[in-house]
Protein backbone atom coordinates (compact mmCIF):
# COMPACT_ATOMS: atom_id res chain seq x y z
CA UNK A 1 0.00 0.00 0.00
CA UNK A 2 1.06 3.41 -0.94
CA UNK A 3 2.54 5.51 1.62
CA UNK A 4 0.47 9.09 2.53
CA UNK A 5 1.81 11.91 1.70
CA UNK A 6 3.47 14.96 3.11
CA UNK A 7 0.12 16.70 3.86
CA UNK A 8 -1.92 14.16 5.36
CA UNK A 9 1.01 12.88 7.46
CA UNK A 10 0.95 16.82 9.06
CA UNK A 11 -2.50 16.75 9.27
CA UNK A 12 -2.16 13.92 11.57
CA UNK A 13 0.27 15.60 13.54
CA UNK A 14 -1.27 19.33 13.35
CA UNK A 15 -2.67 18.60 16.53
CA UNK A 16 0.80 17.90 18.18
CA UNK A 17 2.40 20.39 16.05
CA UNK A 18 0.32 23.28 17.52
CA UNK A 19 -1.69 25.82 16.13
CA UNK A 20 -1.17 27.07 12.25
CA UNK A 21 1.47 30.36 12.06
CA UNK A 22 -0.52 33.20 13.24
CA UNK A 23 -0.96 36.23 11.47
CA UNK A 24 1.04 39.44 13.07
CA UNK A 25 3.76 36.97 15.07
CA UNK A 26 7.28 36.46 14.22
CA UNK A 27 8.47 32.49 14.40
CA UNK A 28 12.13 32.04 15.36
CA UNK A 29 12.67 28.35 13.98
CA UNK A 30 15.21 26.04 14.17
CA UNK A 31 15.55 24.01 10.81
CA UNK A 32 17.68 21.06 11.88
CA UNK A 33 20.71 20.20 10.66
CA UNK A 34 19.80 19.37 7.01
CA UNK A 35 18.12 16.19 7.01
CA UNK A 36 14.46 16.75 6.35
CA UNK A 37 13.10 14.14 8.92
CA UNK A 38 14.78 16.29 11.77
CA UNK A 39 12.50 18.84 11.83
CA UNK A 40 10.28 19.55 14.55
CA UNK A 41 6.64 18.72 14.16
CA UNK A 42 6.04 22.40 15.13
CA UNK A 43 8.30 23.86 12.46
CA UNK A 44 6.36 21.67 9.98
CA UNK A 45 3.38 22.84 11.03
CA UNK A 46 4.16 27.19 11.02
CA UNK A 47 6.65 26.37 7.56
CA UNK A 48 3.51 24.80 6.17
CA UNK A 49 1.02 27.80 6.85
CA UNK A 50 3.17 31.15 7.39
CA UNK A 51 3.42 33.71 4.93
CA UNK A 52 6.77 34.83 4.78
CA UNK A 53 10.22 33.09 5.24
CA UNK A 54 13.38 34.67 5.98
CA UNK A 55 15.92 31.78 6.05
CA UNK A 56 19.63 31.60 6.07
CA UNK A 57 21.85 29.32 3.62
CA UNK A 58 22.45 26.39 5.99
CA UNK A 59 17.87 26.05 6.51
CA UNK A 60 16.87 22.71 4.74
CA UNK A 61 16.09 23.43 0.96
CA UNK A 62 13.29 20.41 1.69
CA UNK A 63 12.11 22.31 4.61
CA UNK A 64 11.03 25.44 1.94
CA UNK A 65 8.79 23.11 -0.13
CA UNK A 66 6.64 22.69 2.67
CA UNK A 67 6.14 26.44 2.57
CA UNK A 68 2.65 27.80 0.23
CA UNK A 69 2.42 28.84 -2.33
CA UNK A 70 1.57 32.44 -1.64
CA UNK A 71 4.03 32.65 0.67
CA UNK A 72 7.12 35.11 0.12
CA UNK A 73 10.51 33.33 0.71
CA UNK A 74 13.66 35.00 0.97
CA UNK A 75 17.43 34.13 1.58
CA UNK A 76 18.82 36.54 4.13
CA UNK A 77 21.56 34.93 5.23
CA UNK A 78 25.40 35.77 3.47
CA UNK A 79 27.83 33.35 1.80
CA UNK A 80 31.51 33.95 3.15
CA UNK A 81 32.55 37.21 0.83
CA UNK A 82 29.21 38.02 0.17
CA UNK A 83 26.53 41.08 0.57
CA UNK A 84 24.30 39.83 3.02
CA UNK A 85 21.82 42.10 4.66
CA UNK A 86 22.32 43.89 8.02
CA UNK A 87 21.29 42.04 11.39
CA UNK A 88 19.14 45.55 11.14
CA UNK A 89 17.99 44.50 7.71
CA UNK A 90 16.58 41.63 9.06
CA UNK A 91 15.05 42.69 12.14
CA UNK A 92 13.37 45.54 10.26
CA UNK A 93 12.19 43.03 7.16
CA UNK A 94 10.53 40.80 10.49
CA UNK A 95 9.11 43.27 11.88
CA UNK A 96 7.68 45.16 9.17
CA UNK A 97 5.85 42.38 7.39
CA UNK A 98 4.41 41.11 11.11
CA UNK A 99 3.12 44.60 11.52
CA UNK A 100 0.88 44.52 7.92
CA UNK A 101 -0.65 41.05 9.40
CA UNK A 102 1.63 38.61 7.97
CA UNK A 103 2.81 35.27 9.53
CA UNK A 104 6.80 35.10 9.93
CA UNK A 105 8.95 32.57 10.01
CA UNK A 106 12.51 33.21 10.44
CA UNK A 107 14.12 30.32 9.19
CA UNK A 108 17.58 28.79 10.69
CA UNK A 109 20.11 26.26 10.32
CA UNK A 110 20.14 23.73 13.72
CA UNK A 111 18.98 25.07 17.04
CA UNK A 112 17.70 29.25 16.68
CA UNK A 113 19.63 30.09 20.20
CA UNK A 114 22.97 27.94 18.99
CA UNK A 115 25.36 30.75 17.43
CA UNK A 116 22.27 31.36 15.02
CA UNK A 117 21.66 34.71 16.89
CA UNK A 118 18.31 33.67 17.53
CA UNK A 119 18.55 35.51 21.21
CA UNK A 120 19.88 39.01 19.20
CA UNK A 121 16.24 38.57 16.76
CA UNK A 122 14.30 38.27 19.29
CA UNK A 123 15.56 40.76 21.45
CA UNK A 124 14.97 43.19 18.30
CA UNK A 125 11.69 41.77 18.14
CA UNK A 126 10.75 42.75 22.00
CA UNK A 127 11.66 45.82 21.55
CA UNK A 128 9.68 46.34 18.62
CA UNK A 129 6.77 45.15 20.15
CA UNK A 130 6.18 42.54 18.11
CA UNK A 131 4.91 38.64 19.19
CA UNK A 132 7.34 36.33 18.79
CA UNK A 133 7.93 32.44 19.20
CA UNK A 134 10.71 30.32 19.21
CA UNK A 135 11.03 27.42 18.19
CA UNK A 136 14.05 24.84 19.04
CA UNK A 137 15.75 22.65 15.83
CA UNK A 138 18.40 20.03 16.47
CA UNK A 139 21.66 21.21 16.74
CA UNK A 140 24.18 20.59 14.58
CA UNK A 141 26.67 20.73 17.18
CA UNK A 142 25.08 17.35 18.18
CA UNK A 143 23.39 15.66 15.13
CA UNK A 144 26.45 16.06 12.91
CA UNK A 145 28.95 14.55 15.06
CA UNK A 146 26.32 12.28 15.56
CA UNK A 147 25.93 11.51 11.76
CA UNK A 148 29.18 10.23 11.08
CA UNK A 149 28.44 7.75 13.95
CA UNK A 150 30.01 9.48 16.78
CA UNK A 151 28.60 10.56 20.03
CA UNK A 152 29.31 13.63 21.54
CA UNK A 153 28.88 11.68 24.93
CA UNK A 154 30.16 8.29 26.12
CA UNK A 155 30.24 6.29 29.25
CA UNK A 156 33.86 5.83 29.90
CA UNK A 157 34.96 8.34 27.10
CA UNK A 158 33.48 11.39 27.55
CA UNK A 159 31.04 12.77 30.42
CA UNK A 160 30.01 15.97 29.06
CA UNK A 161 30.58 17.96 26.06
CA UNK A 162 31.51 22.41 24.94
CA UNK A 163 30.07 23.84 21.97
CA UNK A 164 32.96 26.60 21.08
CA UNK A 165 32.80 29.05 18.02
CA UNK A 166 35.51 27.98 15.68
CA UNK A 167 34.82 31.99 14.05
CA UNK A 168 37.34 33.72 16.10
CA UNK A 169 41.10 33.42 14.60
CA UNK A 170 43.03 32.01 17.89
CA UNK A 171 45.74 33.64 17.25
CA UNK A 172 44.64 36.74 17.82
CA UNK A 173 44.73 38.25 21.63
CA UNK A 174 41.55 39.67 23.32
CA UNK A 175 38.89 36.50 22.11
CA UNK A 176 36.32 35.57 23.59
CA UNK A 177 37.55 31.85 23.70
CA UNK A 178 39.53 30.75 26.57
CA UNK A 179 41.95 28.30 24.98
CA UNK A 180 43.52 28.04 28.32
CA UNK A 181 40.27 26.43 29.86
CA UNK A 182 39.83 24.74 26.73
CA UNK A 183 42.92 23.15 26.79
CA UNK A 184 42.39 21.17 30.19
CA UNK A 185 37.88 20.98 29.20
CA UNK A 186 37.90 17.39 30.71
CA UNK A 187 35.05 15.71 27.78
CA UNK A 188 34.37 16.85 24.07
CA UNK A 189 35.35 19.99 22.61
CA UNK A 190 32.77 20.59 19.40
CA UNK A 191 33.53 23.46 17.07
CA UNK A 192 31.23 25.15 14.72
CA UNK A 193 32.18 28.09 12.20
CA UNK A 194 35.60 26.30 12.14
CA UNK A 195 37.16 24.98 9.34
CA UNK A 196 39.19 27.92 7.91
CA UNK A 197 40.81 28.49 11.07
CA UNK A 198 41.77 24.82 12.18
CA UNK A 199 45.29 25.02 12.08
CA UNK A 200 45.31 27.69 14.70
CA UNK A 201 42.83 25.82 16.54
CA UNK A 202 44.15 22.55 16.93
CA UNK A 203 47.84 24.56 17.53
CA UNK A 204 45.84 26.97 20.52
CA UNK A 205 44.46 23.53 22.23
CA UNK A 206 48.24 21.54 22.25
CA UNK A 207 49.83 24.66 23.15
CA UNK A 208 47.09 24.64 26.14
CA UNK A 209 47.49 21.28 27.73
CA UNK A 210 45.79 18.36 24.96
CA UNK A 211 47.69 15.73 23.44
CA UNK A 212 48.54 16.07 19.93
CA UNK A 213 47.16 12.57 19.69
CA UNK A 214 43.96 13.41 20.93
CA UNK A 215 41.47 11.90 18.22
CA UNK A 216 39.34 14.28 16.26
CA UNK A 217 37.16 14.26 13.44
CA UNK A 218 35.63 17.29 11.23
CA UNK A 219 32.19 16.17 9.31
CA UNK A 220 31.04 18.29 6.36
CA UNK A 221 26.94 18.70 5.56
CA UNK A 222 26.26 16.25 7.79
CA UNK A 223 22.85 14.45 8.23
CA UNK A 224 23.09 15.80 4.25
CA UNK A 225 23.83 13.24 0.92
CA UNK A 226 26.66 15.46 0.88
CA UNK A 227 27.91 14.65 4.07
CA UNK A 228 31.78 13.66 4.23
CA UNK A 229 33.94 13.30 7.22
CA UNK A 230 37.77 13.16 7.84
CA UNK A 231 39.18 11.93 11.22
CA UNK A 232 42.89 12.12 12.11
CA UNK A 233 44.63 12.88 15.62
CA UNK A 234 44.56 16.63 16.52
CA UNK A 235 48.15 17.23 15.90
CA UNK A 236 47.30 16.00 12.04
CA UNK A 237 43.65 16.85 10.96
CA UNK A 238 44.37 20.24 10.20
CA UNK A 239 46.72 19.05 6.80
CA UNK A 240 43.99 16.38 6.18
CA UNK A 241 41.55 18.24 6.06
CA UNK A 242 43.28 20.43 3.58
CA UNK A 243 44.01 17.69 1.78
CA UNK A 244 41.01 16.19 1.68
CA UNK A 245 39.55 20.02 0.73
CA UNK A 246 36.63 19.89 3.13
CA UNK A 247 35.02 23.50 3.60
CA UNK A 248 32.52 24.58 5.73
CA UNK A 249 29.81 24.23 6.61
CA UNK A 250 31.49 21.55 8.99
CA UNK A 251 31.55 20.81 12.48
CA UNK A 252 34.73 19.70 14.01
CA UNK A 253 35.03 17.38 16.85
CA UNK A 254 38.11 16.82 19.67
CA UNK A 255 37.84 13.96 22.12
CA UNK A 256 38.51 10.44 22.83
CA UNK A 257 34.94 10.03 21.66
CA UNK A 258 36.27 11.14 17.87
CA UNK A 259 38.00 7.70 18.15
CA UNK A 260 34.31 5.81 17.69
CA UNK A 261 32.54 5.52 14.86
CA UNK A 262 32.55 2.95 12.07
CA UNK A 263 29.96 0.66 13.68
CA UNK A 264 27.49 3.41 14.99
CA UNK A 265 27.70 4.89 11.16
CA UNK A 266 24.24 3.72 10.29
CA UNK A 267 23.96 6.28 7.52
CA UNK A 268 27.03 5.02 5.67
CA UNK A 269 25.80 1.25 5.19
CA UNK A 270 22.76 2.63 3.51
CA UNK A 271 22.78 1.19 0.30
CA UNK A 272 22.45 4.54 -1.21
CA UNK A 273 24.72 6.61 0.65
CA UNK A 274 25.67 9.67 -1.08
CA UNK A 275 24.00 8.71 -4.33
CA UNK A 276 21.69 11.36 -6.22
CA UNK A 277 18.61 10.64 -8.27
CA UNK A 278 17.15 12.71 -10.96
CA UNK A 279 12.85 11.71 -10.03
CA UNK A 280 11.13 13.15 -12.94
CA UNK A 281 7.29 13.72 -11.45
CA UNK A 282 4.21 15.43 -11.90
CA UNK A 283 3.64 18.31 -10.40
CA UNK A 284 0.99 17.44 -8.19
CA UNK A 285 2.38 14.10 -7.10
CA UNK A 286 3.96 13.74 -3.87
CA UNK A 287 7.16 11.76 -4.93
CA UNK A 288 6.89 8.05 -3.45
CA UNK A 289 9.89 7.05 -5.17
CA UNK A 290 11.48 10.01 -2.93
CA UNK A 291 10.78 9.12 0.07
CA UNK A 292 12.07 5.96 -0.94
CA UNK A 293 15.22 6.84 -1.79
CA UNK A 294 15.95 9.38 0.86
CA UNK A 295 15.52 6.40 3.05
CA UNK A 296 18.23 4.67 1.85
CA UNK A 297 20.58 7.35 1.92
CA UNK A 298 20.47 8.78 -1.42
CA UNK A 299 19.20 12.80 -2.35
CA UNK A 300 16.23 12.51 -4.96
CA UNK A 301 16.33 15.86 -7.10
CA UNK A 302 12.99 16.20 -8.15
CA UNK A 303 11.95 17.97 -11.83
CA UNK A 304 8.94 18.33 -12.73
CA UNK A 305 8.26 17.02 -16.34
CA UNK A 306 4.66 16.45 -16.47
CA UNK A 307 2.03 18.91 -15.43
CA UNK A 308 -1.64 16.80 -15.34
CA UNK A 309 -4.45 19.38 -16.00
CA UNK A 310 -8.34 18.22 -16.06
CA UNK A 311 -9.21 15.83 -19.05
CA UNK A 312 -13.16 16.24 -20.37
CA UNK A 313 -14.85 16.53 -17.51
CA UNK A 314 -18.15 16.53 -18.63
CA UNK A 315 -17.56 13.34 -20.59
CA UNK A 316 -16.12 11.91 -17.87
CA UNK A 317 -19.28 12.66 -15.41
CA UNK A 318 -21.39 11.68 -17.82
CA UNK A 319 -19.43 8.11 -18.53
CA UNK A 320 -19.69 7.49 -14.23
CA UNK A 321 -23.12 8.32 -14.28
CA UNK A 322 -23.69 5.55 -16.60
CA UNK A 323 -21.80 3.24 -15.21
CA UNK A 324 -23.30 3.65 -12.06
CA UNK A 325 -26.62 2.75 -13.57
CA UNK A 326 -25.07 -0.60 -15.16
CA UNK A 327 -23.90 1.44 -18.38
CA UNK A 328 -20.86 -0.48 -18.28
CA UNK A 329 -19.48 -4.02 -18.70
CA UNK A 330 -15.95 -3.43 -17.36
CA UNK A 331 -13.56 -0.24 -16.55
CA UNK A 332 -10.05 -0.51 -17.52
CA UNK A 333 -7.15 1.51 -15.56
CA UNK A 334 -4.31 2.58 -16.96
CA UNK A 335 -2.35 4.96 -14.63
CA UNK A 336 -2.61 6.30 -10.85
CA UNK A 337 -3.40 9.56 -12.56
CA UNK A 338 -6.47 7.92 -14.27
CA UNK A 339 -7.39 6.52 -10.99
CA UNK A 340 -7.33 10.16 -9.30
CA UNK A 341 -9.25 11.79 -11.77
CA UNK A 342 -12.23 8.58 -11.75
CA UNK A 343 -12.25 9.21 -7.54
CA UNK A 344 -12.36 12.97 -8.13
CA UNK A 345 -15.42 13.15 -11.04
CA UNK A 346 -17.51 10.38 -8.29
CA UNK A 347 -17.28 12.84 -5.86
CA UNK A 348 -17.99 15.84 -8.23
CA UNK A 349 -20.98 13.95 -9.11
CA UNK A 350 -21.52 12.40 -5.42
CA UNK A 351 -21.26 8.89 -6.06
CA UNK A 352 -19.04 6.72 -4.29
CA UNK A 353 -17.07 3.44 -5.23
CA UNK A 354 -19.99 1.54 -4.83
CA UNK A 355 -20.37 2.86 -8.57
CA UNK A 356 -17.69 0.54 -9.64
CA UNK A 357 -19.92 -2.70 -7.96
CA UNK A 358 -22.16 -2.47 -11.17
CA UNK A 359 -19.62 -3.14 -13.40
CA UNK A 360 -18.45 -7.31 -13.94
CA UNK A 361 -15.05 -6.27 -14.11
CA UNK A 362 -12.18 -3.57 -12.85
CA UNK A 363 -9.13 -4.22 -14.91
CA UNK A 364 -5.93 -2.19 -13.69
CA UNK A 365 -2.57 -2.13 -16.02
CA UNK A 366 -0.39 -2.98 -13.09
CA UNK A 367 0.87 -2.99 -9.67
CA UNK A 368 0.96 0.78 -8.85
CA UNK A 369 -2.12 1.45 -10.62
CA UNK A 370 -3.86 -1.06 -7.94
CA UNK A 371 -2.03 0.53 -5.49
CA UNK A 372 -3.91 4.32 -6.40
CA UNK A 373 -7.24 2.39 -6.67
CA UNK A 374 -7.02 0.75 -3.02
CA UNK A 375 -5.75 4.32 -1.95
CA UNK A 376 -8.25 6.30 -3.26
CA UNK A 377 -11.60 3.78 -4.08
CA UNK A 378 -10.84 0.83 -1.40
CA UNK A 379 -11.45 -1.31 -4.38
CA UNK A 380 -8.95 -4.22 -4.99
CA UNK A 381 -9.01 -4.87 -9.12
CA UNK A 382 -10.43 -8.34 -10.75
CA UNK A 383 -7.60 -8.27 -13.42
CA UNK A 384 -3.91 -7.46 -13.61
CA UNK A 385 -1.70 -8.76 -15.82
CA UNK A 386 1.63 -9.98 -15.08
CA UNK A 387 3.25 -7.45 -17.09
CA UNK A 388 2.28 -3.67 -16.76
CA UNK A 389 1.68 -2.79 -20.27
CA UNK A 390 -1.64 -1.91 -21.98
CA UNK A 391 -0.80 -4.84 -24.66
CA UNK A 392 -0.97 -6.95 -21.79
CA UNK A 393 -3.68 -5.76 -20.15
CA UNK A 394 -5.64 -6.24 -23.29
CA UNK A 395 -4.24 -9.82 -23.52
CA UNK A 396 -5.30 -10.60 -20.00
CA UNK A 397 -8.88 -9.53 -21.40
CA UNK A 398 -11.03 -12.54 -21.76
CA UNK A 399 -13.09 -12.93 -25.05
CA UNK A 400 -16.48 -11.43 -24.32
CA UNK A 401 -18.91 -8.41 -25.06
CA UNK A 402 -20.59 -5.21 -23.64
CA UNK A 403 -19.45 -1.61 -23.46
CA UNK A 404 -15.75 -1.01 -21.39
CA UNK A 405 -15.12 2.31 -20.18
CA UNK A 406 -11.52 3.96 -20.76
CA UNK A 407 -11.03 7.16 -18.60
CA UNK A 408 -7.52 7.72 -20.16
CA UNK A 409 -4.93 10.62 -20.88
CA UNK A 410 -5.14 12.58 -24.29
CA UNK A 411 -2.26 10.92 -25.52
CA UNK A 412 -2.73 7.21 -25.11
CA UNK A 413 -2.14 4.61 -27.96
CA UNK A 414 -4.66 2.76 -29.60
CA UNK A 415 -3.56 -0.71 -28.77
CA UNK A 416 -5.52 -1.15 -25.69
CA UNK A 417 -9.02 -0.34 -27.31
CA UNK A 418 -7.99 -2.24 -30.47
CA UNK A 419 -6.74 -4.79 -28.45
CA UNK A 420 -10.21 -4.56 -26.83
CA UNK A 421 -12.20 -4.91 -29.80
CA UNK A 422 -10.84 -7.79 -31.51
CA UNK A 423 -12.06 -9.58 -28.41
CA UNK A 424 -15.25 -8.39 -29.50
CA UNK A 425 -15.94 -5.93 -26.30
CA UNK A 426 -17.10 -2.28 -26.82
CA UNK A 427 -14.04 0.18 -25.82
CA UNK A 428 -15.30 3.85 -24.81
CA UNK A 429 -12.68 6.08 -24.64
CA UNK A 430 -13.35 9.52 -22.18
CA UNK A 431 -10.10 12.14 -21.52
CA UNK A 432 -9.93 11.64 -17.80
CA UNK A 433 -6.85 14.46 -17.43
CA UNK A 434 -4.17 15.58 -19.81
CA UNK A 435 -0.75 15.81 -19.70
CA UNK A 436 1.20 19.05 -20.62
CA UNK A 437 4.89 19.43 -21.07
CA UNK A 438 6.24 22.17 -18.87
CA UNK A 439 8.32 25.10 -20.02
CA UNK A 440 11.64 24.31 -18.64
CA UNK A 441 13.64 22.05 -15.87
CA UNK A 442 14.53 23.90 -12.97
CA UNK A 443 17.67 25.85 -13.44
CA UNK A 444 19.43 23.91 -10.21
CA UNK A 445 18.61 20.56 -12.24
CA UNK A 446 20.30 21.61 -15.77
CA UNK A 447 23.39 22.81 -13.85
CA UNK A 448 23.85 19.35 -11.91
CA UNK A 449 22.98 17.11 -15.51
CA UNK A 450 25.42 19.25 -16.89
CA UNK A 451 28.29 19.46 -13.93
CA UNK A 452 27.55 15.06 -14.00
CA UNK A 453 26.64 15.92 -10.16
CA UNK A 454 23.29 13.32 -10.71
CA UNK A 455 24.34 9.59 -10.45
CA UNK A 456 21.01 8.35 -11.29
CA UNK A 457 17.86 8.90 -13.59
CA UNK A 458 14.82 7.22 -12.34
CA UNK A 459 12.04 7.25 -15.46
CA UNK A 460 8.55 5.86 -13.87
CA UNK A 461 6.89 6.27 -17.43
CA UNK A 462 7.85 6.85 -21.04
CA UNK A 463 6.36 10.06 -21.02
CA UNK A 464 8.88 11.25 -18.51
CA UNK A 465 11.49 9.76 -20.70
CA UNK A 466 10.21 11.98 -23.65
CA UNK A 467 9.46 14.89 -21.67
CA UNK A 468 12.62 15.04 -20.20
CA UNK A 469 14.55 14.35 -23.52
CA UNK A 470 12.71 17.39 -25.10
CA UNK A 471 13.40 19.42 -22.03
CA UNK A 472 17.01 19.35 -22.02
CA UNK A 473 17.54 19.69 -25.75
CA UNK A 474 20.69 19.81 -27.00
CA UNK A 475 22.10 20.47 -23.36
CA UNK A 476 24.89 18.30 -21.84
CA UNK A 477 23.70 15.60 -18.94
CA UNK A 478 25.74 12.83 -17.54
CA UNK A 479 23.83 10.22 -15.41
CA UNK A 480 22.99 6.68 -15.89
CA UNK A 481 19.09 5.20 -17.01
CA UNK A 482 17.65 3.45 -14.76
CA UNK A 483 13.87 2.22 -15.83
CA UNK A 484 10.47 1.03 -14.32
CA UNK A 485 9.89 -1.28 -17.44
CA UNK A 486 10.09 -2.68 -21.07
CA UNK A 487 8.25 -0.02 -22.37
CA UNK A 488 9.45 2.92 -20.39
CA UNK A 489 12.96 1.06 -21.44
CA UNK A 490 11.88 0.82 -25.24
CA UNK A 491 11.28 4.59 -25.16
CA UNK A 492 14.57 5.85 -23.90
CA UNK A 493 16.03 3.25 -26.42
CA UNK A 494 14.50 5.02 -29.01
CA UNK A 495 15.29 8.30 -28.30
CA UNK A 496 19.17 7.60 -28.27
CA UNK A 497 19.60 7.11 -24.12
CA UNK A 498 21.43 4.26 -22.63
CA UNK A 499 19.61 2.00 -20.43
CA UNK A 500 21.85 0.55 -17.29
CA UNK A 501 18.85 -1.23 -15.75
CA UNK A 502 15.51 -2.20 -16.02
CA UNK A 503 12.95 -2.63 -12.85
CA UNK A 504 11.87 -6.14 -12.15
CA UNK A 505 8.69 -6.30 -11.08
CA UNK A 506 7.88 -3.31 -13.07
CA UNK A 507 6.52 -0.95 -10.44
CA UNK A 508 8.13 1.38 -7.58
CA UNK A 509 9.71 -1.66 -5.36
CA UNK A 510 11.35 -2.96 -8.47
CA UNK A 511 12.53 0.43 -9.41
CA UNK A 512 13.95 1.03 -5.78
CA UNK A 513 15.67 -2.34 -5.84
CA UNK A 514 16.88 -1.45 -9.44
CA UNK A 515 18.25 1.91 -8.73
CA UNK A 516 20.67 -0.03 -5.32
CA UNK A 517 21.91 -2.28 -7.85
CA UNK A 518 22.81 0.18 -10.49
CA UNK A 519 24.49 2.39 -7.64
CA UNK A 520 26.58 -0.81 -6.39
CA UNK A 521 27.76 -2.06 -9.71
CA UNK A 522 30.59 0.14 -10.87
CA UNK A 523 30.50 1.00 -14.30
CA UNK A 524 32.88 3.24 -15.19
CA UNK A 525 31.04 4.25 -18.52
CA UNK A 526 28.73 6.63 -16.43
CA UNK A 527 27.87 8.91 -19.63
CA UNK A 528 24.52 9.63 -21.37
CA UNK A 529 24.56 10.79 -24.82
N1 LIG B 1 22.34 27.35 14.79
C1 LIG B 1 23.16 26.38 14.12
C2 LIG B 1 24.60 26.80 14.00
C3 LIG B 1 24.80 28.06 13.20
S1 LIG B 1 26.46 28.47 12.94
C4 LIG B 1 23.02 25.02 14.82
O1 LIG B 1 22.47 24.93 15.92
O2 LIG B 1 23.42 24.02 14.21
C5 LIG B 1 26.82 27.65 11.43
C6 LIG B 1 27.73 26.48 11.66
O3 LIG B 1 26.99 25.35 12.03
C7 LIG B 1 28.51 26.05 10.46
O4 LIG B 1 29.65 26.84 10.24
C8 LIG B 1 28.89 24.63 10.85
O5 LIG B 1 29.94 24.62 11.78
C9 LIG B 1 27.64 24.19 11.58
N2 LIG B 1 26.72 23.43 10.74
C10 LIG B 1 25.43 23.68 10.52
N3 LIG B 1 24.87 22.72 9.74
C11 LIG B 1 25.85 21.83 9.48
C12 LIG B 1 25.92 20.62 8.73
N4 LIG B 1 24.86 20.11 8.11
N5 LIG B 1 27.10 19.96 8.68
C13 LIG B 1 28.18 20.45 9.30
N6 LIG B 1 28.18 21.59 10.00
C14 LIG B 1 27.04 22.27 10.10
Amino acid sequence: MAAPDLHEVLGWFRGLGGLPAQPGTVYLVGGGPGDPGLLTLRAAVLLSTCDVVLHDRLSPPEALALVPDHAEVTLVGKRVGEQGLTRGEVDALMAGAAADGKAVVRLKGGDPFVFGRGGEEAEAMYLAGIPFEVVHGVTSAVAVPGAAGIPVTHRGLSAGFAVVTGHEDPSKRGGHVDYTTLGRFPGTLLFLMGVSHLRDIATQLIAHGRDPGTPAAVVGWGTTPRQASIRASLATIADAVERAGLRSPAVTVVGDVASLGEELNWRSRRPLQGVSVLVPRTREQASLLSARIRALGGEPVEAPTIAIGPGDADALDAALRELADGGFAAVCLTSPNGVRAVARALARVQLDARALAQVGTVAVVGPGTAAALWDELRIVPDLVPDTATTDALAQAFPTGSGRVLLPRADLATASLPDGLRAKGWDPVEVSAYVTRRPADLPAGVVQRLADGDLDLLAFASSSTVRNFVELIGGRPWSGRVVSIGPVTSATARELGLEVAAEADPHDLDGLVDALVRTATDHDPDRHGP
